[in-house]
């Protein structure tokens, strides 16, 4: 389970809309909890690093990105929890290039921008086998 606030859902909808029609992406950093699953405390966009001509349809999460991430969560005496990414006219389901490219652990939100308005957000955590993607109850906290 993903618990994010209202406030977060609607910038990572802003992001995604923002670069339409190429894809966005951020960290989630939050922390980790036995029982209540994962918390979003902020979000961390990211550039998009891939070439121009594939910026539609992959991001790529750079290693540098990665560390980035972590310094910075570490210094909030934080961790990063997941990814968020846009899918622009798509689905917010998991491709397999996200499926080859994921991390256990992680929560993977999607958000589907279809003609550059946001329509539907979902969360999804890996399978520790790598098989596929299942899908991540949000829970929406007031700000
Ligand atoms: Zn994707």
């Amino acid at each position: 389970m993903l618990s994010l606030t209202k406030e977060h859902i609607a910038e990572i909808e802003a992001h995604g809309e923002r670069d339409f029609p190429h894809e966005c992406g951020g960290m989630l950093i939050g922390h980790f909890d036995q029982e209540k699953g994962k918390t979003v405390v902020e979000l961390l966009p990211m550039e998009n690093s891939s070439e121009e001509s594939t910026k539609h349809n992959r991001v790529l999460i750079l290693p540098r990105d990665v560390m980035r991430a972590e310094r910075y969560a570490r210094e909030k005496k934080l961790d990063v929890v997941g990814y968020y990414h846009s899918h622009p006219n798509d689905r917010a389901y998991p491709s397999q290039f996200d499926l080859d490219h994921a991390l256990p652990v992680w929560s993977y939100i999607i958000v589907s921008v279809l003609q550059g308005k946001a329509a539907d957000v979902r969360s999804w955590e890996m399978e520790n086998d790598r098989s596929k993607f299942n899908e991540e109850e949000i829970t929406q906290e007031e700000n």
